[in-house]
């Protein structure tokens, strides 16, 4: 159901030089998965990315500042 995929979206924001990160999957959270971190890189020429959680839930990645 995309419409539930949209509302639920999880964006994460990191720091205008943060290059390595570490996420928790709300998702999971919610779902009582425990708190799955997942440990992501993103290069500085990058603005924005997307990841998956372990379970496979997409998260997106936006890099705050400019
Ligand atoms: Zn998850």
């Amino acid at each position: 159901m995309a419409s539930w995929a949209v509302l639920n979206e999880q964006v994460v924001w990191i720091s205008q030089l943060a290059t390595g990160f570490t996420i928790v999957c709300e998702r999971c959270v919610e779902l009582g998965e425990g708190f799955p971190s997942v440990q992501e890189t993103l290069s500085l020429e990058h603005t924005r990315g997307t990841m998956s959680c372990p379970r496979g839930h997409e998260i997106r990645i936006e890099r705050d500042g400019r």
